[in-house]
């Protein structure tokens, strides 16, 4: 009778526990899996927790690792959401089968189809431009125009480039084969690479520091560096450039955020998706990396709007991942390091 009591006393604990696991696993929260620095995502989660009560735990680190890392975790993964800089980045992790589609006509309104995937696997949340940054005392405007210009002869001795082997590069180019072929892309990159002052640079702010220590005249680089250059130091010689105006519009890529193949509050990542869309939080996510809104209802803050209103490519970013590949290929086969 004792031990008929005992048993029973512990099924009924195993089941209390269980329901209480279940239901813990269930509360309102999103697990974020995030290449952006927390100070970059910090605010709109707090904006988004005290919205929806919904909690936003998350992890950062560099994509590299964060992708080997869902791998690895498989189904087991707690992660609900990856959020990571670079079409070229996203488009991978859609690829290795780690995200998963998303029907939201909230996220069709606030994002402009070709800064999202196709398949709906990842979503654009800000815009990054890689545009022209030149000396004003060594250039002048009307002496630029379009990134396959940086190929012609007139620039010899006077370019720096980042390093091929960033994504943003990769990515670049990728788009330019989209849009004008491999073999034309060839020839700029080889003529890019026939015009370089100095090897290339290990990140657009060193590219920067060199345009404005005169030892090139132009670069190629991400907006945002060149807004925290400019305002540690608002005397620096360094000026932008929106290229191909007429032709193609500016390179721009994104960071952005997708869902986990194995997500499990995946209602409530999503709903944290549409947040970080919405107008609310469309501010504070350019802001906080002076980058652009994707919800083109939402101005971006003075500071960048001051750089002047611009034409951006609109070319799907998923070729930006389809063509990565060739474009590495095509960089090595120029020569471009
Ligand atoms: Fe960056």
């Amino acid at each position: 009778m004792l031990s008929f009591n005992l048993s029973r006393l512990f099924i009924v604990i195993f089941f209390s526990f269980s329901l209480f696991v279940t239901h813990s696993v269930h509360a309102e929260e999103v697990v974020v899996y995030s290449a952006r620095i927390e100070q970059l995502i910090k605010p709109m989660f707090d904006a988004f927790t005290k919205e929806t009560g919904i909690k936003v735990k998350y992890t950062t680190d560099n994509e590299g690792a964060l992708l080997a890392r869902l791998e690895a975790e498989g189904k087991n993964t707690p992660a609900d959401m990856l959020i990571t800089a670079d079409a070229g980045n996203l488009w991978a992790a859609a690829q290795a089968g780690l995200l998963k589609p998303v029907q939201s006509e909230v996220l069709e309104r606030n994002i402009p189809a070709h800064l999202r995937d196709p398949q709906n696997e990842w979503f654009g949340l800000s815009i990054r431009a890689r545009t022209l940054i030149y000396n004003t005392k060594k250039v002048k405007p009307a002496e630029l125009s379009t990134y396959e210009n940086l190929a012609d002869p007139k620039w010899r001795n006077r370019l720096c480039l980042r390093t091929s082997k960033k994504v943003y590069n990769q990515s670049l180019v990728a788009m330019m084969i989209a849009q004008y072929g491999e073999a034309e892309t060839e020839k700029i990159v080889k003529g890019w690479v026939a015009n370089l002052a100095t090897d290339p640079l290990s990140d657009d702010t060193r590219a920067l520091e060199f345009v404005a220590a005169g030892k090139c005249d132009v670069t190629l680089v991400n907006t945002y560096y060149f807004g925290r250059l400019m305002k540690k130091d608002p005397n620096l010689p360094l000026a932008i450039f929106w290229p191909n105006q007429n032709n193609g519009g500016v390179h721009v890529n994104i960071s952005g955020a997708g869902i986990t193949r194995h997500s499990r509050h995946e209602q409530a990542a999503i709903r944290l998706l549409e947040f970080l869309s919405s107008d609310k939080a469309q501010n504070l996510f350019a802001d906080v990396n002076m980058e652009y809104p994707v919800n083109p209802s939402i101005k971006p803050d003075a500071f960048v709007a001051a750089w002047g209103d611009f034409k951006q490519s609109a070319m799907n970013l998923a070729k930006a991942g389809e063509l990565q590949t060739a474009a590495v290929k095509l960089m090595d086969r120029a020569g471009y390091r």
